[in-house]
């Protein structure tokens, strides 16, 4: 992010683009644009841009975009499709954008829209059992894609995935039934496979999901509302028996209650959605979801981490979450767009929550001997669910140290129960570092250094194996980054946690 322009928020973007200002330049018209229009427009007074087939004029934006006008006009007169998917692939540019569309790509698009699945014609066929498997580009070999089949009983429909994949688990599929559709996505390393129907009658609200993990079978398992046969599944939609890379798959959310909201610090809550109960959804320890609200009219979208209810002391017990909550830490700002919004729902309004999102693997802890924390801020929020899985699952890890920076004493997020759990867990060690202290601080001061890293990031045992985890503000990341570096640490020993 770079420093805007007063004026310039995203709040005022709304409201330029509901002005009915003209901002294409084309009185209304949608045209269509060839390649070689689209490479004139490639200055910053007169800048077009193409994402997915459709081509905006994105010279109004330029003082508005959070990333600078540099980072735009790396794709000017050209196909950005790439470059968007890169860097903020969940930011709604159609809602965002919608104002400044040009028109279309003539001839055909650069890049392939998303979510168009191919071979649709199988798509016609009402599903009645075992439909053959499709093979779509960027998919693995054919023999890895998985297939799936349905029975039922005078109650039950069964919906079975072969996934051909080993150790099957409850993060790796993720289910919603709302109004007859059925969504179950599985996810299979980097690729996402996809069951999609307009089921053939009503079923009832709660849905169970179950493993088979040695065989790599999951099972879906919906009652029907009526003990009647079915003759059918149901009708195929879009994204059915789809088998592709996880990046391509568009973000799909469901409506998740606020069930509470409870304050944390001065200006940090604790935000408790619970999930439709026919939602099964669990996220993964290192990764987030997008909430989505309408704001002013245009939809916004920004990311979140979630957390646990509390830290859990005695690692001995199962984890806090029961899979019908998502605890969200956040911080509201007193001029942020989302965290203003978001601090006014009450009790039992509704929120748009997507599925998870991230590449942190948790197999990269359960190798470590040490694992470093270095977090800033709400950059805590990771670091919640990573500190329960090391000291709960990774045996062979002998200490877990969290160097926690933020402004003040007040800002500190779960002081107390993170001091109560280094007290209560030998492995477990929490250094608290203030960059605007009182007077009366008498721990550490300042913000991450150099010297801060080689004082408290250091191996228990000359060769044993490391892993430093970092989240905080970007640039906090980044020279954290760089100072772990110059020490001496190896890529493969840090991972970053970025948008
Ligand atoms: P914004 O409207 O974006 O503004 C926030 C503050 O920054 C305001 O004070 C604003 O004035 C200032 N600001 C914004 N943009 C600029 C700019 N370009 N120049 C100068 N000042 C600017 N946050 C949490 O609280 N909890 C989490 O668990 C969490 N998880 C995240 C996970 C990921 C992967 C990422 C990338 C971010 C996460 N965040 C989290 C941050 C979150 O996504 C939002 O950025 C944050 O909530 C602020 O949103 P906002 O719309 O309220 O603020
Ligand atoms: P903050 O402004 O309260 O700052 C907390 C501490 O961060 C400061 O005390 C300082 O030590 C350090 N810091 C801040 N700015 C710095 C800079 N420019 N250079 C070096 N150090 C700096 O923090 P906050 O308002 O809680 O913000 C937390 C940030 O973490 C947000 O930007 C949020 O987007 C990010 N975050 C990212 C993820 C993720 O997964 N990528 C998750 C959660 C939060």
């Amino acid at each position: 992010q770079v420093p805007l322009k007063p004026g310039r928020s995203l709040m005022d973007w709304i409201r330029l683009s509901k002005s009915g200002k003209d901002l294409t330049g084309l009185k209304g018209r949608l045209i269509e644009v060839t390649e070689d229009e689209l490479a004139k427009h490639n200055t910053k007074e007169d800048c077009w841009i193409c994402i997915r087939g459709f081509v905006y004029n994105v010279t109004p934006y330029m003082e508005y975009h959070p990333g600078g006008e540099d980072e735009l006009m790396k794709a000017a007169g050209t196909d950005g499709t790439d470059l968007f998917d890169q860097v903020h692939r969940w930011v709604n540019y159609e809602s965002m954008l919608k104002e400044c569309l040009v028109g279309r790509m003539a001839v055909k698009p650069i890049a392939a829209p998303k979510e168009i699945s191919s071979t649709l014609s199988e798509d016609k066929k009402q599903l009645n059992g075992m439909l053959p498997e499709k093979k779509l580009p960027g998919a693995s070999a054919k023999d890895l894609t998985p297939s799936y089949n349905w029975f039922q009983t005078d109650s039950l429909i069964t919906i079975v995935i072969y996934t051909k994949q080993k150790g099957m688990n409850a993060e790796l599929v993720i289910v919603d039934c709302q109004d007859k559709r059925l969504r179950g996505e599985i996810i299979v390393d980097d690729h996402s496979y996809v069951v999609e129907v307009d089921l053939d009658h009503a079923v009832q609200d709660n849905v169970a999901v179950t493993f088979a993990e040695k065989v790599g079978k999951v099972e879906i398992i919906l009652k029907k509302k009526d003990n009647i046969h079915w003759k059918m599944l149901g009708q195929p939609l879009e994204s059915h028996n789809t088998f592709i890379k996880r990046m391509d798959r568009g973000l799909f959310y469901r409506k998740c209650k606020l069930v509470s909201k409870m304050e944390v610090t001065h200006d940090t809550k604790l935000f408790c959605l619970m999930l439709p109960k026919s939602t099964h959804l669990h996220v993964p320890t290192g990764q987030h979801v997008y909430l989505k609200q309408i704001i002013a009219g245009t939809e916004v979208v920004k990311p979140y981490t979630p957390v646990l209810p509390y830290l859990p002391l005695d690692f001995k017990q199962p984890s806090p979450s029961d899979g019908a909550h998502i605890y969200l830490m956040i911080k509201i700002y007193s001029c942020g767009l989302f965290t203003q919004a978001l601090d006014h729902l009450q009790i039992g309004d509704c929120i748009s929550v997507s599925n998870p999102e991230g590449n942190f693997k948790k197999s990269q802890v359960q190798t470590s001997e040490d694992l470093f924390l270095l977090a800033a801020g709400t950059g805590f929020t990771p670091m919640v669910k990573l500190l329960n899985f090391a000291l709960t699952e990774v045996s062979c890890l002998r200490t877990v140290k969290l160097i926690f920076f933020n402004k003040t004493e007040d800002d500190i997020l779960w002081r107390n129960q993170l001091e109560q759990l280094a007290l209560k867990d030998e492995r477990f060690e929490v250094q608290f570092i203030l960059s605007q202290p009182t007077k009366d601080w008498v721990g550490k001061e300042g913000k991450i250094s150099s010297s801060f890293l080689s004082e408290f990031v250091k191996r228990s045992r000359k060769d044993s194996k490391v892993l430093i985890c970092i989240c905080g503000p970007t640039l906090f990341t980044e020279q954290g980054v760089q100072y772990l570096k110059d020490l001496g640490y190896s890529q493969e020993e840090i991972y970053a946690f970025t948008a």
